[in-house]
């Protein structure tokens, strides 16, 4: 009695990784991505996942704020909006480090002579 190999949906999920599912007879998908529709939605919620590694805060910030609002409106379904989610605060992270090393050179380099006043500057305790 020979059992057809069971084969996984070849699917690549928002977050990157292989969809898990069981693929259908006869086709490389599962039953939830065998629509082309789903599979469109998918990928581009891994194109814009892509695109959050380049985005700076305010970029960021929109993207956070479509991506609610679709999650609201049920445009997206759960598990995307948490890949973009993730995506996105690690990107703030990485943003928040940067900016960190940024000011603290700054600050290191500045000496005595620059008193612009940026809204950002802390004050030295004296
Ligand atoms: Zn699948």
């Amino acid at each position: 009695m020979v059992h057809g190999k069971a084969r996984l949906c070849t699917e690549i999920l928002s977050a990157g990784t292989q969809c898990t599912q069981f693929a259908l007879r006869g086709q490389p998908w599962c039953r939830s991505h065998a629509a082309s529709s789903q599979r469109e939605r998918n990928a581009d919620a891994r194109q814009l996942i892509a695109m959050i590694r380049q985005m700076n805060v305010v970029t960021v910030a929109c993207v956070l704020q479509n991506t609610v609002y679709e999650l609201r409106t049920k445009v997206i379904p759960p598990l995307h909006a948490q890949a973009i989610f993730d995506a996105a605060a690690s990107r703030l992270e990485h943003l928040i480090e940067e900016h960190a090393q940024l000011t603290s050179a700054t600050a290191a380099h500045r000496g005595d002579k620059s008193h612009q006043n940026n809204g950002l500057q802390v004050v030295p305790i004296k």
